[in-house]
């Protein structure tokens, strides 16, 4: 065993300064030549300069920069299994919710297996804490996952009894996951097109009571927009095809998109996944609104080839937008870092520092979780640390599109001290002497 890491290991979850050429707290500056002490997840103290706290070890990471655990703010892991989206890219969402349904039913899947999976992908990608859209039953509990969890029970129907019966469900998924370590619930009720709304404002009753957060897909396509307000089009088609059609839900004299999000305003929080469509009213609405927040998912977005108007409105409009991969249905991967190196290449027009809020602090203040997403004292962030090889901040951005992910200094999920020492070798190299 490495020398350093035996002594880390007798340590368990006594305190560790780390120093790095950059530390990125996000909520303020980048410090050069800093420090923070850690003990297990816990954030202690972080400063710069040569005054750190006693007795304490150091680990002088050299050229790299510590940054906050990652946030996913909206994925599927049961299908992590994937090794390719499904359908093609470009593909018409009308036809890509087949193919999800039609995988959906595949029996050969083990979905429990598929949501650890991604987990597991997601931590090893600097994820801290993940929003996961729960089909129900949710056979992804377990109290040893990490990151954290928010599995946020699916409910879907336009029919009375089968959104009764998906409620239900809710409710009792709810329950199922209340006091399990690291994981916490929620509901999405899942898009304005499966879910009538009816069954969208008992969701948000539930949340509320509950106190517990809501996500919904919205304004995903055009013809989401021209299913709502003219009852008509591909989606219409479809839902008339699969037998579930009810005309009173949808077209003229019907709910809009903007009574749908005054619904879901009344939740504890509410993120509002993809939003591409969206008009600027809506965006107001959405920008204006302390509990809900935007939901971006840029690869997804360019899979289907969607322009991001939504995306560009709300950035426009200073709104909170998080970062979510959405799921290997429509994305090669679910690292938040590779989201973020994509619009780093792709959006090199926008703030950089703003992209990097996104899939930190943006996320973390998106589910009410002031004490991720950022390095604070008291906060439990976790610690990640990159490329920090230049002379200054705006010099990293173009060595993290070429590095690789992010190595995991502190856990990044619920604190244990098993995870303490399952995060070592990323700091010291795993040697045969540590495997035996
Ligand atoms: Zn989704």
């Amino acid at each position: 065993m490495h020398p350093l890491c035996q002594d880390l290991n007798e340590m368990s979850v006594s305190p560790v300064t780390y120093r790095a050429r950059w530390i990125f707290p996000i909520t303020r500056p980048p410090i050069r030549d800093g420090w923070v002490t850690v003990v297990g997840d816990r954030i202690l103290a972080l400063s710069a300069g040569d005054r750190l706290p006693e007795q304490v070890p150091v680990v002088d990471l050299g050229e790299r920069a510590i940054l906050p655990g990652l946030i996913n703010a909206h994925t599927h892991l049961e299908f992590s299994h994937l090794t390719r989206p499904l359908g093609f890219s470009g593909i018409p969402l009308e036809d890509w919710v087949v193919e999800v349904i039609r995988e959906r039913q595949r029996a050969d899947v083990d979905r429990s297996r598929s949501i650890r999976q991604g987990a597991e992908e997601a931590r090893s990608n600097g994820t801290r804490l993940i929003c996961e859209i729960a089909t129900l039953p949710w056979p992804g509990v377990c109290g040893d996952l990490a990151p954290e969890i928010i599995a946020m029970g699916e409910v879907l129907g336009l029919s009375e009894a089968r959104a009764s019966e998906r409620l239900a469900a809710a409710a009792e998924h709810l329950r199922s996951v209340h006091g399990l370590s690291g994981i916490v619930g929620g509901l999405s009720p899942h898009s304005p097109y499966s879910t009538s709304m009816e069954t969208l404002r008992r969701s948000v009753e539930i949340a509320a009571r509950s106190g517990v957060g809501v996500a919904m897909h919205i304004a995903e396509s055009e013809a989401e927009r021209e299913l709502i307000e003219r009852g008509r089009g591909p989606l219409a088609e479809r839902l008339i095809e699969m037998g579930v059609w009810r005309p009173d839900c949808f077209g003229p004299g019907t709910p809009n998109l903007l009574d749908r999000l005054s619904l879901l305003a009344q939740a504890p929080y509410a993120l509002i996944i993809h939003g591409h469509d969206l008009r600027q009213a809506e965006i107001d609405r959405i920008c204006q609104h302390p509990n809900m927040t935007l939901v971006y998912c840029p690869r997804t977005q360019a899979f289907f080839g969607h322009v991001p108007r939504g995306f560009d409105a709300a950035w426009r409009r200073g709104g909170r937008i998080a970062l979510g991969t959405d799921s290997r249905a429509s994305n090669p991967d679910l690292s938040i870092w590779a989201e973020l190196c994509w619009l780093w290449t792709h959006r090199s027009e926008l703030d950089w520092r703003a992209i990097l809020r996104m899939g930190t602090v943006a996320g973390a203040d998106a589910v009410r979780r002031a004490d991720l997403g950022r390095i604070e004292p008291g906060g439990l962030g976790g610690l990640i640390a990159v490329d920090g090889a230049a002379v200054n901040p705006e010099g990293l951005v173009a060595r993290w599109i070429e590095s690789g992910p992010p190595e995991a200094l502190t856990p990044l999920g619920k604190s244990a001290a098993g995870d303490l020492a399952s995060a070592l070798p990323s700091v010291c190299p795993t040697t045969p002497d540590q495997e035996s």
